[in-house]
């Protein structure tokens, strides 16, 4: 690291210069600079450019050259359930409804906060060590997801997960407002921290509780997020208890908002492609759970030549088993492809707008997901001497079909290293797996 003083005296000061042999902006104009600058300041970019053009105009307090690599705003995990990592697993290849009723549910029912919290510290040093550095998280417990997540100094946005019926944790779903509420006043200064709502699924709540958990949304003004349309047989179960399929039975309670988030929308109709579109609505796309799950292909090139707004989400650990954005950026490019037989399907740049900016509009979270003059500092730098990244014709063609995500050498959020070198800086490791390791005992004791 290099501490020196460039520009002139009269130039304007920042707190970091970064220089990189590639900076993929994602701005509006994508535009991607060889041997690249960016200046931060405050946590927030200052400036982007080429290097030769842009260093000059700064003083900088620090100047750091990250030699041979390729920069890039931090990926957005749309839709996970970080400490889900506790079942990674735990219970593979079967269908969703056994997987979830017989072996996921009866473990969670009996889930102290702690290890909750346990699991999420887990999904955040896994996130950050593949350059995630902003998730959007449904479980139960958020306030220790909170915590993790400021351990880990990771951007979060807590659903706190509620059904229709009384779950072990909420007897109604207004005693799940009142924890919402609580979340809420525990990030209000936050920057790095919000919330949203986040019902079950269409089929596992009531009528009643998703209408009043999309008015108290509207009046909390914050993302209402939801699982829906993930297969066949939960669009079998939502016909046979509301005598619609999920995505006209959650417009006619008035769900269907540019607020609402849903994810997976596997099982959709063009009549549903084109609602979602007239109505706004946000989807989360999360092609290995869906995969792995058997659920089905999403059609996102469909989504999108519609005008939806998708990101990439990477489910939980349990239905995944990684999450790993730059493995959900390859899986949803090439399944893609595969359902339309096309090669043109969801091309590269479109995959990273999902893990970018789009992921960013999905959350309705602004000055993340590119860096330009005015976002945020949050960014990640793959190593580009890592072998599988050599020889690089396109930068982006290189992130999203070459590189699995193990190359992240540094990861900074609010212009704050909080990932280096195979570490994240906020996390004892060590202590870690220790913990993870007598959750395991914990969990064998406690299995159905
Ligand atoms: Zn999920």
């Amino acid at each position: 690291m290099e501490r020196r003083e460039a520009g002139s005296v009269s130039s304007p000061v920042c707190d970091l210069l970064l220089r990189a042999s590639w900076i993929v902006t994602q701005d509006a104009r994508r535009r991607v600079f060889e041997d690249g600058c960016l200046a931060i300041r405050d946590g927030g970019v200052l400036d982007v450019g080429a290097w030769a053009d842009t260093a000059p105009r700064y003083r900088a307090a620090e100047v750091r050259d990250l030699g041979e690599t390729l920069v890039l705003p931090g990926l957005i995990n749309v839709h996970a359930h970080a400490s889900m990592t506790l079942f990674r697993g735990l219970a593979d290849d079967l269908p969703l409804m056994d997987w979830l009723s017989r072996h996921i549910w009866p473990l969670e029912a009996r889930l102290s906060p702690e290890l909750v919290r346990l699991g999420a510290l887990a999904a955040c040093a896994e996130m950050l060590a593949s350059g995630a550095t902003c998730f959007a998280d449904g479980y139960f417990h958020e306030r220790e997801v909170l915590a993790a997540a400021r351990t880990a100094g990771m951007r979060v946005i807590l659903g706190e997960g509620f059904f229709g019926f009384p779950s072990p944790m909420f007897p109604t779903a207004r005693h799940c407002w009142d924890v919402v509420e609580g979340l809420r006043e525990a990030t209000r200064d936050d920057p790095l921290s919000r919330v949203m709502f986040m019902p079950h699924a269409p089929y596992t709540t009531t009528p009643e509780s998703l209408r009043e958990s999309m008015d108290l949304a509207e009046a909390l003004d914050c993302p209402w997020h939801i699982h829906c349309a993930e297969s066949p047989a939960e669009t079998a179960s939502c016909l046979e208890m509301f005598g619609q399929r999920p995505v006209p039975y959650l417009d006619s309670l008035g769900c269907l908002r540019p607020r609402a988030i849903l994810a997976h929308c596997v099982d959709l109709s063009e009549e549903e492609i084109a609602l979602l579109a007239e109505r706004g609505v946000k989807v989360a796309h999360c092609p290995s759970s869906n995969m792995k799950l058997a659920n089905g292909a999403a059609p996102v090139q469909k989504l999108l030549d519609a005008g939806v707004v998708v990101g990439l989400g990477t489910d939980g650990a349990a239905s995944n088993n990684s999450l790993n954005l730059f493995t959900e950026m390859r899986h949803a490019a090439l399944l893609q492809k595969l359902l339309l037989l096309d090669p043109g399907a969801l091309p590269a740049q479109a995959v990273l707008d999902m893990a970018t900016r789009q992921g960013a509009a999905c959350l309705d979270w602004t000055g993340i997901g590119s860096l330009e003059p005015g976002g945020r500092a949050d960014l990640l730098a793959l190593d580009l001497t890592a072998p599988g990244l050599q020889p690089l014709h396109s930068p982006v063609s290189q992130a999203v079909y070459a590189a699995h995500g193990g190359e992240v050498r540094l990861v900074l959020v609010e212009g704050r290293a909080v990932y280096e070198d195979g570490r994240p800086l906020g996390i004892d490791l060590p202590l870690l797996r220790r913990e993870l390791a007598a959750a395991v005992r914990w969990m064998r004791d406690h299995r159905a």
